[in-house]
């Protein structure tokens, strides 16, 4: 069936315009090609500053719009995200190249963390003091002013729906740079938020890649710059926002799973798969290296590379497929050349890492590397895709210091049926997130979740609920004498 493509527009003062020089960029679906999913504003850093002073403008009412009004905007537009859930689906399948199940998680949960912001808004408190002349002191938070929000591709929904919903609830104005990957998805969200009745001078909608992104980053009128993406960038983002305005950065990742001797091997096998192969190992907090103990190394090669083999390639589209294509032009070259660059280092590739499937498509086999080595790019670097490398220790401590060799510290995980070893490596590893018998992917809304190291700034956890209010808030102290 041919779908109609989108003509995307941008939002500015309330306005749906194209960029203003015209210029536009295609995106088409990751698994077929020949699919066209629309067109988009190329945009420029004119457009972005536009898109700025009206925030900036704009924001003002919002920030007097008293909470429970707060609270019931994000709740309608949760509810009409809610209504729309499989027109989303699909479309987040056709853009992105998620599995029909992946993206069916991704559209419930989206507005769950608007309704789970909108309550947020509600428990916006201060503290008093007592004083030293029987007056008062007071501390009184206000919102931050205009935050620029730039996101990545692999959760067009819902990373934004956890940096527009805190930020719009503390009563900020936003303006939001999606990827230039999945602009349908990032229109669905805003339509969602004026459909909920968000006045249209607090949000701005700037479309584009790079350009727009550091223009938003650069400018002095954004008080406060929330990022999620790849650590490089991030690096860029930090020096242009400088040293007095706020930064979020939640980056990269070279996530390990530990597995110990005493493990149920086959348990351990799902959940390295799972969490390897899940959105085509496109999630920063997937699996991309194992380090196995030597007495289980070969029996648990054995059944991750069986279970990589079943692994169901295709259009997300299409039942029983398990894992969809790469995302991007991009994403399958970069893929690819990780793949040679693990087999000019010296490992051994074991299953997958070739193209498979329809040529229209991003489809890449699940790939599995067994002797790879600390010093190995392919142990260090971030690969974002679906290939695992096998590492092997002789016991915890090595393992513990295998897992720690790279720069990234977001998420690591560990398969044990000891607890006193589960909980030390729990409290040793240096990343912000550590699963014991689960895979790495995956998290719960309401905890707080962010990396260590180069994963993160670590500037209040994204999605943890009052810290994360922190960041969107600032704290005004007040003295009053009788
Ligand atoms: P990316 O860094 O290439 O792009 C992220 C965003 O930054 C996009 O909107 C992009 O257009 C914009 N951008 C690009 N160059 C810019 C510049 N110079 N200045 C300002 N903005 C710029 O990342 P991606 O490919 O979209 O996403 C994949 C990356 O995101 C991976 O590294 C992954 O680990 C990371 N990620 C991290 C988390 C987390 O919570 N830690 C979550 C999801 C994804």
């Amino acid at each position: 069936m041919t779908r109609p493509p989108h003509t995307g527009l941008n939002l500015i003062a309330g306005e749906w315009v194209p960029a203003a020089g015209g210029a536009a960029f295609e995106r088409r679906n990751p698994a077929d090609r020949d699919d066209l999913v629309g067109t988009f504003p190329d945009s420029s850093a004119a457009d972005t500053a536009a898109a700025i002073e009206a925030v900036a403008e704009g924001a003002a009412e919002w920030a007097d719009t008293p909470p429970q009004r707060r609270a019931a905007v994000l709740e309608a537009a949760a509810d009409r995200l809610a209504e729309r859930a499989d027109e989303l689906t699909a479309e987040l399948v056709r853009e992105e190249g998620k599995t029909r199940a992946e993206a069916a998680i991704e559209t419930s949960r989206t507005p769950q963390n608007l309704r789970y912001y909108a309550g947020e808004a509600l428990r916006i408190t201060g503290q008093s003091f007592p004083a030293d002349d029987g007056g008062l002191v007071y501390t009184r938070p206000e919102p931050v002013g205009v935050v620029g929000a730039i996101t990545p591709w692999n959760f067009p929904l819902n990373i934004p729906s956890r940096k527009l919903g805190p930020a719009l609830a503390a009563g900020n104005g936003v303006v939001f740079k999606p990827s230039p990957v999945t602009p349908l998805l990032a229109q669905r969200l805003v339509e969602a938020l004026l459909a909920g009745g968000l006045p249209p001078g607090a949000l701005a909608l700037v479309q584009g890649g790079a350009v727009p992104g550091a223009a938003l980053a650069a400018d002095p009128r954004v008080d406060a710059v929330t990022f999620t993406g790849s650590t490089a960038v991030g690096r860029a983002i930090h020096a242009a926002v400088g040293p007095s305005r706020r930064c979020q950065l939640e980056m990269g990742g070279k996530n390990p799973v530990i597995v110990l001797d005493d493990a149920d091997l086959d348990r351990a096998a799902r959940i390295i798969v799972k969490g390897a192969y899940g959105l085509a190992g496109q999630a920063c907090t997937g699996t991309s290296r194992v380090i196995a103990h030597e007495a289980v190394h070969d029996a648990l090669l054995e059944r991750v590379v069986g279970l990589a083999e079943a692994v169901t390639v295709g259009d997300g589209l299409r039942d029983g497929v398990a894992m969809g294509p790469l995302a991007a032009d991009f994403q399958l070259a970069k893929v690819l050349e990780y793949v040679r660059i693990g087999q000019d280092e010296g490992a051994k590739l074991v299953t997958g890492g070739t193209r498979t499937g329809d040529e229209a498509g991003f489809f890449v086999a699940p790939a599995v590397f067994t002797g790879v080595t600390p010093d190995m790019r392919i142990a260090r670097e971030e690969i974002f895709g679906p290939v695992l490398a096998f590492q092997r220790a002789a016991s915890l401590d090595e393992a513990l210091a295998l897992a720690d060799a790279t720069d990234y510290g977001l998420a690591a995980g560990i398969v044990t049926r000891d607890l006193d070893r589960a909980l030390e490596f729990a409290r040793r590893s240096r990343t912000g997130l550590v699963k014991v018998n689960q895979p790495t992917s995956g998290m719960a809304m309401t905890v707080p979740f962010g990396g260590r190291k180069e994963s993160s700034t670590q500037t209040f956890k994204e999605q943890a609920g009052p810290s994360m209010m922190l960041f969107y808030t600032q704290e005004k102290s007040i003295y009053v004498s009788p």
